[in-house]
């Protein structure tokens, strides 16, 4: 390592608090950060002069890649122009403006206004502020339950931590908070009755979220949130029939749907949204991440028609809603995300998210199946994953403790190529910037094998 590296880790590891890090081992020096000085299409640079495939997009974030030149000259322009100011009392500006007529139009029918934030966790702690306000409005103070999922990852702030369905996020932390349930995750790989079908499991999966709602009482459930498709909860898609099963289960109990369009959301899935792939008629969303690309900090939490015409109507009663951010609608957010939509429209990223998510999901099963350590591949669009077995034949878990996940993505790195190693379970998972290429993904495919093969 060079000098001049070992001397930024030093004084990082004297100032900075990380995320999901070991702190202890961190400090010590047992695990070693890594300081990127650059970034340029799907790749990132350090320190130490290493360039990677960056096939986890940050995390999930930079849909249009980095370095774009065209989004410096937004962002400079927007600052000339109104670097900033609040959006309270009605204020407002152009960008804000265009923006929310934007994304009202990419989005579910019936969706009606955006409020922003900056981050998903805030958008989703948003969300439940306004789904409990909702029932306040309506006279039923007892309908504030919300359910989420196991394995579902929706932030971790204190209420979105909550609605996260992973232990990790829980532990020692006394969470989650009142009021706040799980039920169980669409995690068909992991069926315990391996002669069940999709369909059969995607019932049982809607009867145990009923059978939840009938012993908490429905008229104490308000909503229920989720991810089109679980992320960091290890990347699994729905299977079949699962989202027109749940629906059921919601209208049948008026209970409203919030779907957490954090990853899905701009195009990873092939579509714009994770709930217009599924037809999950969600009543609110949760947008951030490809939104802006990661270029700004922005979130948003969307509002459909029908809480919309209740939360008027309770502050017509009430006075002004009390919820807001300093710096919701940042200029500067909304300039990011205008030119982040310009560049996703222009060059097609859906689309190609669409034909080169095929492309990755068959590569990927060409490459692994039968592997003797891979139980399963599976996927949808430019978001995959595969699960390390110790059987993949009777899908055997692998002992916690020999760590192949995380070793595997230790290999990757070694391959020149970033995977995740998701944060329960031996699952790799890939998520690269949409604006990668088959080649681009062939490369991938090709280095993640090699990785594999050397733990193996
Ligand atoms: N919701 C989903 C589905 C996410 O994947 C994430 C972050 O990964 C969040 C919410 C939280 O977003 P943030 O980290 O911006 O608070």
């Amino acid at each position: 390592m060079t000098l001049r590296t070992q001397q930024w880790l030093e004084a990082d590891r004297n100032t900075v608090f990380h995320a999901s890090t070991p702190l202890g081992q961190y400090a010590r020096g047992e695990l070693n950060g890594r300081i990127v000085t650059g970034a340029e299409g799907i790749r990132i640079k350090d320190s130490e002069g290493n360039e990677l495939i960056d096939a986890f997009a940050g995390l999930y974030c930079v849909n249009i890649g980095y370095g774009r030149v065209e989004m410096a000259e937004a962002l400079y322009q927007q600052a000339r122009k109104l670097a900033y100011y609040h959006t309270y009392v009605g204020h407002s500006h152009e960008a804000l403006i265009e923006l929310s007529r934007r994304i009202l139009a990419k989005a579910p029918a019936g969706m009606s206004k955006v409020y922003y934030g900056l981050s998903g966790s805030d958008a989703n702690e948003t969300q439940i502020k306004l789904v409990w306000y909702y029932n306040n409005v309506l006279g039923r103070p007892e309908k504030k339950k919300i359910i989420a999922r196991e394995r579902g990852y929706h932030g971790s702030s204190v209420a979105a931590g909550s609605l996260t369905g992973l232990p990790l996020f829980h532990a020692h932390f006394d969470l989650p908070m009142e009021r706040i349930h799980h039920t169980v995750a669409p995690y068909y790989y992991r069926r315990e009755d391996s002669t069940m079908s999709e369909q059969a499991f995607s019932r049982w999966c809607a009867d145990q979220l009923e059978q939840k709602i009938l012993a908490e009482g429905p008229d104490t459930v308000a909503a229920m949130i989720a991810e089109p498709v679980l992320g960091t909860g290890g990347i699994v898609p729905p299977p079949a029939g699962y989202w027109s099963e749940i629906r059921k289960v919601l209208d049948q109990y008026d209970i409203l749907l919030i779907a957490d369009e954090v990853v899905c959301g701009f195009g990873r899935l092939g579509a714009e949204f994770g709930s217009m792939y599924y037809d999950m008629r969600p009543d609110l969303m949760t947008i951030a991440k490809g939104l802006t690309s990661a270029y700004q900090p922005l979130s948003g939490a969307i509002v459909g028609e029908k809480v919309w015409k209740i939360l008027e109507q309770g502050t017509d009663d009430w006075g002004a809603i009390g919820h807001g951010y300093t710096y919701s609608g940042h200029p500067m957010g909304a300039a990011a995300a205008l030119c982040n939509l310009d560049i996703i429209e222009r060059e097609g990223l859906v689309a190609n998210a669409e034909s080169t998510g095929a492309h990755l999901q068959q590569r990927m099963r060409d490459t692994f199946a039968g592997h003797p350590l891979v139980g399963e591949c599976r996927g949808i669009g430019l978001l995959a994953a595969l699960e390390f077995a110790a059987d993949p034949a009777s899908r055997t878990p692998l002992d916690p403790a020999l760590k192949v996940g995380p070793r595997i993505a230790a290999a990757c790195l070694q391959q020149g190529l970033i995977a995740r190693a998701m944060p329960h379970g031996d699952i790799l998972g890939f998520a690269p910037p949409l604006v990668v290429t088959p080649d681009d993904i062939d490369d991938i495919v090709a280095r993640t094998a090699k990785a594999v093969n050397r733990v193996t």
